[in-house]
């Protein structure tokens, strides 16, 4: 685990700064919530945050170097609990909160704070939620507890309102093509950070998935499906088969753009065929956010697919 990434993520500058402010004026609360939607690096600044915390040398916290700083690099630091909703559950579950507070009521091992991070916290059961806030109501004294969530709301307001947050807001555009640009200078990053919703990280993580052979399919699938030349029993077959959720996902932000462009000229808002037309991309747009969220269940994906083409031609070659 990598300490300091957060330090090289520059939309996570004024979060750090918000830590170490708190920090230098002895002000560190009990609990702080990080609010900070994917791909924005939420959980890389919890480490960090932890970092912080334990490191020996305050001075230059997180160090990277000091005995503290080694063992949190090694994922294996005695003072440290981290819990996140185990990948085939869909949420996170009483015992897991259960460690974390236990943790934190012990005495810390190396002399300093006790740091637990509880990522993925907007999907607790509510069990574990009434577990959390009997800690979070009487902190262990010189103990830190980190939720990470990209939707607070979905949290109880009892434990949202005993913690500080700390808003990780998306960058403005600019930033993240000039740090998507470091990273890579070769790529087209305008598009792929579209289909990322401005989130730099998912923009790195679609591009490492061959988004750029996934846009092009796409763009030329819907082309063809606007002149209604496009096989829509076979495309279907293949979307099943290959990143349906992906390809779901880019066509719920492909439709967002051209609803927005739509709306955006006056000339389409004033004829039958262009209401019908934004209407027709509303309803292709409902259809396959409702496929994304089915896709656990037993969908028959391929005749989903099948249904989602034949919508998007109707609307498109209206
Ligand atoms: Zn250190």
């Amino acid at each position: 685990m990598d300490l300091k990434k957060a330090e090289t993520y520059p939309w996570l500058a004024s979060a750090r700064a918000q830590v170490k402010s708190a920090i230098e004026r002895d002000r560190l609360p009990h609990a702080v919530l990080v609010h900070a939607r994917p791909g924005l690096g939420g959980e890389s600044l919890a480490l960090w945050i932890a970092g912080v915390v334990l490191c020996e040398v305050q001075a230059a916290a997180p160090c990277g170097e000091c005995a503290s700083c080694r063992l949190l690099a090694a994922g294996n630091h005695p003072d440290l609990a981290w819990v996140t909703r185990a990948e085939d559950a869909k949420s996170l579950q009483i015992e897991q909160v259960r460690t974390v507070c236990d943790v934190l009521a012990l005495k810390s091992y190396r002399g300093g704070y006790k740091v637990a991070v509880i990522a993925t916290a907007d999907v607790m059961t509510p069990n574990a939620a009434n577990a959390l806030l009997k800690t979070l109501e009487e902190p262990p004294p010189q103990t830190l507890l980190i939720l990470c969530a990209a939707r607070p709301s979905r949290l109880p307001a009892t434990i949202v309102s005993r913690c500080q947050r700390i808003p990780v807001a998306t960058p403005p555009r600019a930033v993240a093509l000039e740090w998507l640009q470091l990273q890579d200078q070769e790529a087209a990053w305008n598009d792929v950070l579209d289909f990322a919703s401005g989130a730099p990280l998912r923009a790195l993580e679609l591009r490492a998935n061959a988004f750029d052979d996934l846009h092009r399919e796409m763009t030329q699938a819907l082309a063809q499906l606007a002149r209604r030349e496009l096989d829509i029993p076979g495309v279907a077959e293949r979307w099943s088969r290959n990143a349906l959720e992906t390809r779901l996902e880019w066509v719920e932000t492909w439709v967002t753009n051209s609803i927005r462009k739509s709306l955006l000229d006056t000339a389409d808002l004033q004829t039958s065929g262009g209401i019908r037309k934004i209407r027709g991309l509303y309803g292709v747009l409902d259809r396959a956010r409702g496929m994304r969220l089915e896709l656990a269940s037993s969908l028959n994906v391929q005749l989903a697919a099948e249904e989602l083409l034949l919508r998007a031609e109707s609307a498109l070659a209206a």
